[in-house]
């Protein structure tokens, strides 16, 4: 009998089609699963994350067993367990002695050196197979990149419309634009109550990973007592044709709006199980299409799921690729300030901001604009070091891994990486928040007043973060304006929002270590 090869499969990798899996057969394959601590600790993740890890794996280790794979699986409880994927990959070589090992190439850079080790040290062959569950291969990514100067996700989104054929009659957009955002500006309007998102009720096998979490992860962040993400393809399923049918139709006009204790608005609640591989992107975004052209829902609304989920996320991916390992140190505003404690506490009288650590901290999840508009917005103006806010953003998300978190935190939110992701910082000022929530009018702050105690600290922040960048962003075009404004507004008024906002900086007390990171 010939050795077989062995299949380490990482717990992003739960999809049939996973390329490390495409050319082999059961007869001579062992696929690995591991459960190692070094994942679950290298940040402290929230109890939801790993709790939906764990479990998305377990099931998916039984689906391939039921379709006759066999499946060595390594639980976090197992007393050998060496805590890391390369102890626990020697170990299963000592068990298979296989010919050679194959794996689908991992998400974040960290991995991918461990796997160029497993190359010269594991004394047999290695394949890595490229991940072939996004439109845009890297390599093509990089060469995009190469011809361009400036690396805008519009231009890329076009060429992946092109590619897939998604939204296109001929070599034209179907509707005849690109982009429908204009239309998707919605506030929050009274009486806005989005449908509740679907149950998925814990079953023996996500029971008993609830209770390992809870026993074993008690003193990281977050609750589990609403745990509700699908853990396997055909809740997976179930989940998108959920948000098809329900959330859909009104998903771009209220994609920018916030509403106090409405935790999802009608966004899909669908990058967990993205992100883990239980769905597959691009059928996804044919199965949103089909909704346009049966005519169940409106073309801007289809068109800006599509723009998120096959321009955006694939963009963010390829940009994580070309610029790591710089992007995790990048910090291009110098911005030193530690992170406030309130971020991991949620207390602070700022409304906006209680409420999205608290939806954050109840359910691993705060929709887009509460990361970008008010956690992002704030970090950027208060001058919070990225490395802190990347360590927060990926400890807290049950969609967090950092090919996804960290392009979105340093280059988006921050603009750390100087402007390669985004051409103008998302600074916004208190009316901002006020405009698209809810929140403002019952905020301890107020959000008309500019300067003092009682001011809105969103307002005198905003002018503190032009001022004190003022020789690194004046020269952009897109803030011609507002620059404009600030020299317009006299040195006494300057004096006021500058010392408004350091009144305000002096309050914040930084975060005790240990959340993030084992202090
Ligand atoms: P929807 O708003 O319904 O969007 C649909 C899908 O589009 C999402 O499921 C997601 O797969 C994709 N998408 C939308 N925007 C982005 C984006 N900017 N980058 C990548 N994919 C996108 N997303 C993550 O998956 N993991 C993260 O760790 C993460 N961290 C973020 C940190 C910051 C500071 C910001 C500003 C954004 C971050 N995002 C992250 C992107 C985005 O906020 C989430 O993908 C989205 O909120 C997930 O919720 P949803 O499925 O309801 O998304
Ligand atoms: Fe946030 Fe300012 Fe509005 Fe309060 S007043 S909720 S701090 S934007």
């Amino acid at each position: 009998m010939t050795a077989p090869v062995l299949v380490p499969i990482l717990g992003d990798q739960l999809s049939r089609s996973i390329s490390s899996l495409a050319d082999r057969t059961p007869a001579d394959t062992i696929v690995l699963m591991m459960e190692v601590a070094e994942e679950t600790t290298y940040v402290r993740h929230h109890k939801a994350k790993i709790a939906l890890v764990l479990s998305a794996m377990r099931h998916f280790a039984a689906a391939l067993r039921e379709a006759g794979w066999k499946v060595d699986y390594v639980t976090l409880d197992d007393p050998a367990n060496t805590g890391s994927f390369t102890g626990e990959v020697q170990r299963a070589m000592a068990r298979h002695a296989p010919r050679g090992v194959q794996v689908t190439e991992p998400g974040e850079w960290r991995l991918a050196r461990i796997f160029d080790k497993w190359r010269k040290d594991l004394g047999v062959r290695v394949r890595v197979l490229p991940d072939t569950r996004f439109v845009c291969p890297l390599p093509d990514f990089f060469q995009w990149a190469a011809a361009r100067r400036e690396l805008r996700m519009e231009w890329f989104y076009r060429d992946m419309r092109r590619k897939t054929g998604l939204l296109m009659e001929g070599d034209k957009p179907a509707g005849g634009r690109w982009n429908f955002d204009p239309e998707n500006r919605g506030g929050p309007e009274s009486g806005l109550t989005p449908p509740a998102p679907p149950r998925f009720e814990p079953d023996g096998l996500t029971r008993d990973v609830l209770d390992l979490v809870s026993d074993r992860f008690g003193n990281h962040f977050g609750t589990l007592d609403n745990f509700n993400w699908p853990v396997t393809a055909e809740e997976a399923d179930r989940a998108v044709a959920a948000f098809l049918s329900e959330r859909l139709p009104l998903f771009g006009r209220y994609q920018d709006a916030m509403v106090a204790g409405q935790d999802s608005m009608f966004h899909a609640l669908l990058s967990p199980a993205l992100n883990l591989g239980l769905i597959d992107p691009v059928e996804l975004c044919r199965r949103a299409e089909a909704e346009w052209r049966e005519g169940r829902a409106p073309i801007e609304a289809v068109e800006g799921f599509i723009r998120q989920v096959i321009g955006w996320r694939e963009y963010i991916r390829g940009m994580y690729w070309l610029d790591m390992p710089g992007m995790a140190e990048a910090n291009a505003l110098d911005a030193t300030r530690p992170l406030p404690d309130f971020w991991w506490t949620g207390e602070t009288r700022m409304r906006c901001l209680s409420e999205a650590v608290r939806t954050t901290r109840d359910n691993a999840y705060a929709h887009h604009i509460q990361r970008l508009m008010v956690l992002g917005n704030f970090a950027l103006l208060a001058g919070i070091r990225p490395q802190e806010v990347a360590d927060w953003f990926l400890a807290v998300y049950a969609d967090a891994y950092q090919w996804v978190e960290l392009p979105n935190v340093a280059g988006m939110a921050l603009h750390a990486d100087g402007g390669r992701l985004a051409s103008k910082p998302y600074a916004a000022s208190g009316a901002y928040i006020d405009r698209m929530s809810d929140y403002c009018g019952t905020c301890a702050f107020k959000v008309k007043v500019k300067t003092g105690p009682d001011a809105c600290p969103f307002n005198a922040l905003y002018w503190h973060f032009l001022a004190r960048n003022e020789k690194r962003l004046a020269g952009n075009a897109r803030l011609f304006q507002p620059y404009a404004n600030w020299r317009r507004m006299g040195a006494d008024r300057q004096a006021e929002y500058l010392a408004s906002a350091e009144a305000f900086l002096a309050t914040l007390m930084p975060a005790k270590p240990g959340w993030a990171r084992e202090a």
